[in-house]
Formats: structure tokens, C-alpha cells, sequence
């Protein structure tokens, strides 16, 4: 059987030896894409977050420091390259890395200087704070978010502008997960009400200017949600802008390789999107394609 063409996915292959909320080493997640029948893979990795408050509960149980954050980075960028070469004959792996939008005042140099030294390929644009605090945590973070904001609706404003900023700052390939304010903002109230969905297409609007692609994440499926990010009026608002989408299995694991692929496939087909765009890599550079949802005749 042979690989689809829309079966690329670019924001993923977490894994547990560079991530504390990850399981698996990166050759068994690569293996386990060979297994799904992957033949371009892309991985993204979580850059350093630069500061102790955005450490995770979980980091700092495991006595992890900031420090060990870099080291482990630097480790993904050695690690990452040799398996590149390795898998060379059997899956192309393209090599990048989710971008982070903290420390408000110095990530744009710190990312930007993570690609140009480590040489990755591409770059997820990924905003998960709001005022230095996680709005991707648990609840009680959130919580303190909201509060911090005066509820729900500033801080969803908020969190898309900081999107429109981190765009701007880095001019990521992908931006991830669009509306990842919709994971925790569901469970507390509307989180497309009108000022919000007006600075949502503001959002959209930089991600077109700067020529991005939106990351089609299907780990809203995994996080509970009826849909993978981004929502239906975000999907077809879009669309209609002429802005594409690439896929992203947003792996933790080898168990999550390639994960809700195919129902979202059918969920963009559903919204009437017919192509999704997927990179290749030619030259040393990647190229993008537009390559057909639906099953080829
Ligand atoms: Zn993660
Ligand atoms: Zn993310």
C-alpha cells in the first residue's frame, strides 16, 4: 500500500528523552512513523523555555533547571541530525523545532538564534503563555490567567495577540495550534464570541502577510475536543483567505504517531477544503506543495 500524498506530518515527534510530557526516544517515535507507513516525517521538539517560572510541575520534580531545559535542546539538535541520516533510505525526517513566545521581551533573538544554530529546517510558531503564565496547564493556571486578564473573553484577546506579536517576531513556517485557547477555554465559556473572533482574524490576517501555514493539530481529538485545532469558522475564515494548512500529529510518543490523521483528514473535507499543503525537502530548502484530501480515484 502506498503513502498517500497529504500524509506528512510537520508538528510532532515529541519524545521522552528531550520532553518531560513525552514518552519513547526519538528513534522509536521515527520507527513507529516508518511503521504507520509515513514517508516524510517531520519533527519539532519544544525549544528551552528561558526562565524558572515556565518550568513545569513536572520538570521540577524531576529536578530538572533551566539548564538541563538547554542541555536537553542541544542534545535534540545533535541527536535529531544523526537520525536524519540514519532513517535516510526508509523516511525522510525533516528537522525542526516549536518555537515558544517566552521571555516576552528577549524570545524573538533566543529563537531565532536556536534555528540559525542548530540549522533546522522549519519552525512551529507556538504561543502557550499569556502573561508569563501556561494557558495550555492545568486548570488552575488557567484560572490564574483569567483572573489576571478579568476573565475569559481578555484573556482569549490577549492570547491571540500575543500570537499576531510572536508571528510577526519570528515568521514561523507553521503557526501551531491557532485556537489552542479553545482546550482549557471551552471548559469555562464561549471562546468565539465576536471581540474574540475579530482579533482571531486579525491573527489570520498576519498569517497570510507572512505567507504561513496553519497547523491542521489533531491532538484536539487527544485533549478532548469535538474537533482538532483549529475550529470550523477559523478553518473556513481561512480558506476563504487563501491560507493552508499542513498537518500535525503533535506526537508524544510512538503510540501517538500519526494519531487522528485520517479523521481530520475527513474533517477538512467536510469544511470543503480539497488540498492541504505539504513540504518536501529539495536542495537543502523545503518546498510546499498542495496535494489532494480526497482519496485519488
Ligand atoms: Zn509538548
Ligand atoms: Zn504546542
Amino acid at each position: 500500500m502506498s503513502t498517500p500524498p497529504w500524509m506528512v506530518s510537520l508538528h510532532g515527534g515529541h519524545s521522552g528523552q528531550f520532553c518531560d510530557h513525552a514518552v519513547g526516544s526519538l528513534e522509536e517515535v521515527l520507527e513507529a512513523a516508518v511503521a504507520a507507513g509515513f514517508t516524510t516525517f517531520g519533527i519539532s521538539e519544544h525549544a528551552p523555555r528561558l526562565g524558572t517560572q515556565y518550568l513545569y510541575d513536572k520538570e521540577i520534580e524531576l529536578g530538572w533547571d533551566v539548564a538541563h531545559l538547554e542541555k536537553l535542546f542541544d542534545d535534540y539538535a545533535t541527536t535529531s541530525a544523526e537520525l536524519v541520516e540514519a532513517f535516510a533510505d526508509r523516511l525522510t525526517v525533516l528537522r525542526g523545532f516549536e518555537a515558544e513566545a517566552v521571555p516576552t521581551d528577549r524570545y524573538k533573538e533566543l529563537m531565532l538564534g536556536y534555528r540559525e544554530r542548530y540549522g533546522f529546517e522549519f519552525m512551529i510558531g507556538s504561543v502557550h503563555h499569556v502573561d508569563d503564565i501556561s494557558i495550555d496547564g492545568p486548570m488552575h493556571q488557567f484560572q490564574q490567567a483569567m483572573e489576571g486578564r478579568g476573565g475569559l473573553e481578555p484573556l482569549a484577546i490577549a492570547y491571540y495577540e500575543a500570537v499576531i506579536a510572536m508571528i510577526e517576531a519570528l515568521q514561523p513556517e507553521v503557526v501551531g495550534h491557532l485556537d489552542l485557547i479553545r482546550k482549557n477555554g471551552v471548559h469555562v465559556g464561549p471562546v468565539d464570541t465576536p471581540a474574540i473572533r475579530e482579533v482571531a482574524v486579525a491573527a489570520l490576517e498576519v498569517v497570510r502577510d507572512h505567507g504561513c501555514v496553519l497547523d491542521l493539530n489533531t491532538a484536539g481529538y487527544r485533549k478532548g475536543l469535538k474537533t482538532p485545532y483549529p475550529a470550523p469558522w477559523i478553518i473556513q475564515r481561512a480558506t476563504d483567505m487563501g491560507i493552508g494548512f499542513c498537518f500535525g500529529d503533535d506526537s508524544h510518543g510512538p503510540e501517538q504517531v500519526g494519531a487522528g490523521m485520517e479523521a481530520s483528514r475527513r474533517y477538512l473535507l467536510e469544511q470543503g477544503v480539497t488540498h492541504i499543503s505539504a513540504p518536501s525537502r529539495q536542495d537543502g530548502g523545503l518546498v510546499w506543495h498542495k496535494v489532494p484530501l480526497a482519496d485519488a480515484p
